[in-house]
């Protein structure tokens, strides 16, 4: 197994992390996780743009720039000889004395490595249980960065009351999930919270957006209230790993009549199709 450092391809045995990177002592980083179909990149470029947006928005400075980035995460597939998959991509503020405010001369710290495997989407095909809790994250949650706490203890949580995923609700309002965007249905009409700086931009979102038109859905950006979201006639998740995963149940609420819903399934099926398009046959 091979990391990309900065420029460099080395082997994973001869990696190591800095006691004093940033990202370890403070969060301080970003990062992103895109899919590999047949070695092809899926939303390359939505995934690039994010990720030097987060940048931008933390005054991180990435060493390489669009294109070079490109070139060696494309190096790094074909080293590995991925075919289905995914890339972990992160970059930290770099390595410096442990002060909080940004550290003077110090380069930022690229790593990427990938992981082989398809997923299977059990849970996506049987339905997914989710419970309900406060977000208490911070209010620039559409960064993408490395300070996920917040998520780890909603995603604690659903794990431990036997759900898979847990959705966030701040004020009363049902902002995206641990790991995920949230979708609602309710006569024809699909709601998702607006892409402000309380939800993570999902690419996944943003491509089921793109396919709403396909399965004859309107979209409205607008915050569902949680007693809104009770009273959907259906709601499904969406994320890098899981692409549409309909939910069934909510707070042990069955969605609807409890089975997956036409248009989510069609969404799924329009999902695929998109994937089939952009790979090699
Ligand atoms: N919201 C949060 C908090 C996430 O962590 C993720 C993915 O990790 C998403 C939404 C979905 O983003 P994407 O579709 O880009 O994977």
């Amino acid at each position: 197994m091979y990391i990309l450092v900065n420029e460099g391809i080395i082997p994973r045995s001869s990696f190591s992390v800095d006691i004093e990177d940033r990202g370890y002592q403070f969060g301080d980083g970003i990062y992103e996780m895109v899919k590999v179909f047949e070695g092809v990149l899926f939303e390359w470029e939505a995934h690039l743009q994010r990720l030097f947006r987060s940048a931008r928005e933390l005054r991180i400075t990435i060493s390489m720039n669009k294109e070079e980035l490109t070139e060696q995460v494309q190096r790094l597939i074909a080293i590995e000889d991925l075919r289905d998959g995914y890339v972990y991509i992160q970059v930290t503020r770099g390595v410096a004395s442990r002060i909080h405010h940004f550290p003077e001369g110090v380069s930022s710290v690229l790593v990427a490595y990938t992981k082989e495997g398809k997923e299977e989407r059990k849970e996506e095909l049987a339905g997914i249980r989710v419970i309900t809790t406060e977000d208490i994250r911070w209010q620039r949650v559409d960064i993408k960065s490395l300070n996920l706490l917040g998520n780890v203890l909603a995603k604690q949580k659903a794990v431990e009351a036997g759900a898979q995923e847990a959705v966030f609700v701040r004020d009363g309002m049902v902002t995206e999930c641990s790991s995920s965007n949230i979708f609602g249905i309710k006569d024809g009409v699909c709601f998702t919270h607006p892409a402000n700086h309380l939800i993570l931009n999902g690419i996944t979102r943003q491509v089921v957006i793109r396919l709403l038109e396909k399965v004859s859905l309107e979209l409205e950006e607008s915050p569902m209230k949680l007693e809104a979201l009770y009273g959907m006639d259906e709601v499904f998740i969406t994320n890098t790993g899981q692409e549409v995963g309909p939910v069934i149940e909510i707070d042990g609420r069955k969605v609807g009549n409890g089975d997956i819903g036409v248009y989510s399934r069609n969404l799924s099926i329009e999902f695929q199709r998109l994937i089939d398009s952009v790979v090699p046959s």
